[in-house]
């Protein structure tokens, strides 16, 4: 056994070494076996003994004609369990990812540390590239198992981007910054695959940065409105006020092309705070002309962080004299990292205040039923995925039934969100969703349209109460 610190063959023949720890030896009647990884955390400033890896890696593959794909794995929580937590659990939770992965690898496969909460794992898929999508959700699922090392659990926040050999590039070096920037634009808890519109796609983010620079004190943002209908009486119930950027230079930004980037300027905790005015505002005026309509307002990470939030959102509704009852928060998912104690802590801050609790985009992130019974929420979201899977057979209607079961058990709203047809809409109701939203009831709209939608009239309609 000798000190190693590279996959790179040094006998001359193809033979690659296995990599435990900074410890390499050979594998006998394999000639090449790259199961192991290359990592250490007291390692070298840069990551080039990995890269080295990952173009000896594809070398080979391409050599042997063998496709393969390289992933990049991100701990979205690192950040918070090192400076919550300290850096030696920080470092525990590096070592555990480590293992977690290396203990999904197949012969032929590596991982490395880039750095940070950065692994690069290089999967080879030999001609079976039909199974790489479910090994690719199995590690990821294997990562993001909340950690125990004595306090609370640790919730992980991993997410991933992965790029294909031979298909988006033959060459290392291109193959792992197209991970990457799939990886930028992935949701917590999934992974996503390089594509060439990502690439035209994240090519305007720096147009976008700059546009943005002074957008908010020029007035370019405002606000619009999309109803949620109540699925027993089909009378509007509420609204969610979603955020638009009419930038003069980029025209009509959509949101999930800015937010990302105000999160990453720092704008959002500004940007954040007038929503939350701006959409209480109404709210306020529609209850005094005799209307009134619960608002949800989306919340980003960097708000949810911040300790005075709930302090922030009490003001505002002392200022417009609102009942908490009427607000609703959406958080997601990918926000309730790191300490699941600090995360508690800053819900029940905002449930304190009376306000109501929404998860959003149930299901699409990583939806561990273990990871979230840690937190109360009033109203489940469930994501469009899932409504668009309702198409008239009953095999679309299985998740959303357990949704619903689950979430009459903990005594929670549910949502759909994205009904497009009447046939989701009654098929949406009769599973037991509460309140129903999606174009086919109204797009996002001005405050002012809001008092033109009608109510809707349910194939086999209950009655129910307004507000329920
Ligand atoms: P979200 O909170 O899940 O909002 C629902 C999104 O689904 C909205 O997209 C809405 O227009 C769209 N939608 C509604 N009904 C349908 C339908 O029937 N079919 C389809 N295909 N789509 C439907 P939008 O407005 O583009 O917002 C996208 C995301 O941007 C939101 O997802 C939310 O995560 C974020 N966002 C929007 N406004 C804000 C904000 O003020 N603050 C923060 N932090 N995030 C926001
Ligand atoms: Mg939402
Ligand atoms: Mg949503």
């Amino acid at each position: 056994m000798k000190q190693a610190h590279s996959l790179i063959p040094d006998s001359g023949d193809d033979r690659i070494h296995r990599i435990t720890g900074v410890y390499s030896k050979p594998v006998k009647d394999h000639p090449i076996t790259m199961k192991g990884s290359c990592c250490s955390l007291t390692g070298p400033l840069t990551n080039l003994p990995v890269r080295q890896n990952l173009s000896v890696a594809v070398q080979l593959a391409a050599q042997k004609g063998r496709g393969a794909a390289v992933m990049v794995v991100k701990i979205g929580a690192l950040t918070e369990i090192n400076h919550w937590q300290g850096y030696e659990v920080g470092d525990r939770v590096i070592r555990t990812v480590m293992g977690r992965i290396e203990a999904s690898l197949q012969e032929n496969d590596f991982v490395g540390r880039l750095g940070g909460g950065h692994f690069l794992v290089f999967l080879n898929h030999g001609r079976q590239p039909d199974r790489l999508d479910e090994r690719v959700q199995m590690l990821l699922t294997a990562v993001s198992e909340p950690m125990h090392f004595g306090g609370g659990p640790l919730l992980i926040n991993a997410s991933a981007g992965v790029s294909l050999m031979p298909e988006d590039a033959g060459n290392a070096d291109e193959l792992l910054r197209n991970a990457e920037l799939a990886l930028r634009t992935a949701r917590a808890g999934c992974a996503r695959f390089f594509s060439r519109d990502l690439q035209a796609h994240l090519a305007g983010y720096a147009e976008v940065r700059s546009a943005m620079v002074g957008a908010l004190e020029r007035e370019e943002f405002f606000l619009v409105y999309q109803p949620q209908v109540c699925a027993a009486s089909g009378r509007m119930f509420g609204v969610e006020a979603l955020l638009r950027w009419q930038s003069p230079t980029l025209g009509l930004v959509p949101p999930d092309r800015f937010i990302p980037v105000a999160e990453n300027v720092g704008l959002m905790p500004q940007l954040g705070a007038w929503v939350l005015a701006s959409a209480c505002r109404q709210a306020s005026l529609w209850r005094a002309r005799g209307t009134p309509l619960r608002v949800a307002v989306n919340i980003s990470a960097s708000q949810l962080e911040d300790p005075q939030f709930a302090n922030q959102v009490r003001a505002i509704l002392g200022e417009q004299a609102l009942p908490p009852a009427l607000l609703e928060l959406e958080v997601t998912e990918s926000m309730l990292v790191g300490d699941v104690a600090e995360c508690q802590r800053a819900l029940e801050a905002i449930r304190q205040a009376g306000v109501k609790l929404a998860l959003d985009d149930f299901g699409t992130g990583y939806s561990n039923l273990a990871y979230l019974r840690h937190f109360t929420f009033d109203t489940l979201k469930i994501d469009r995925l899932f409504t668009n899977a309702i198409t008239g057979d009953s095999s679309g209607d299985t998740l959303v039934r357990a949704i619903v079961a689950m979430g009459s058990e903990l005594g929670q709203d549910i949502v759909a969100e994205g009904v497009e047809t009447p046939e989701q809409a009654e098929a949406l109701r009769k599973l037991g969703c509460s309140r129903l939203q999606g174009y086919y009831f109204s797009r996002p709209v001005p405050a002012a349209e809001i008092s033109m939608i009608p109510d809707v009239q349910f194939t086999s309609a209950r009655s129910g109460s307004f507000l329920g």
